[in-house]
């Protein structure tokens, strides 16, 4: 019985970590659940929130913040830069610039000395996020 109950566990946590990494809407546990839920008929929304926070504890998955009060999950652990729309909520990479690798801008970004209100603090790592209006949204506008 135990031995059953872990493997449906361990392919639920599967199947999660997957959905989050073969997208990139960089979905909400909601998302998450509702592409899921038709396949996996006993999976809870609990589930999915236990398994992710687990997954960032892990470093498996980042957080991107809360949007629209849901908080956005990423698959790409390494540090790149997020534009957020403030319209419809969509979370997405920020392109990189012609001719710059992802290491140069991640190079570019660290910190080599903290600022002065980084004093009497240790900094691990920093988020750039860009909040504006997407394409899509600029479109619809007109
Ligand atoms: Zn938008
Ligand atoms: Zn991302």
């Amino acid at each position: 019985m135990t031995y059953r109950g872990e493997r449906k566990h361990s392919k639920k946590r599967e199947a999660i970590l997957e959905v989050i990494r073969s997208t990139e809407c960089h979905p909400s546990a909601q998302w998450v659940y509702d592409k899921l839920k038709p396949v996996i008929r006993d999976l809870s929304l609990a589930t999915v929130y236990r398994n992710i926070n687990l997954f960032i504890k892990e470093g498996l998955v980042v957080s991107c913040g809360v949007v629209g009060g849901e908080e956005r999950f990423d698959g790409t652990t390494s540090p790149h830069p997020h534009t957020i729309c403030v319209h419809c909520g969509k979370v997405a990479d920020t392109p990189i610039p012609q001719g710059k690798t992802m290491e140069m801008i991640e190079d570019s970004w660290k910190i080599e000395r903290p600022p002065e209100a980084g004093q009497n603090f240790s900094i691990d790592f920093r988020k750039t996020v860009f909040y504006g209006i997407c394409q899509d949204c600029l479109n619809s506008a007109r």
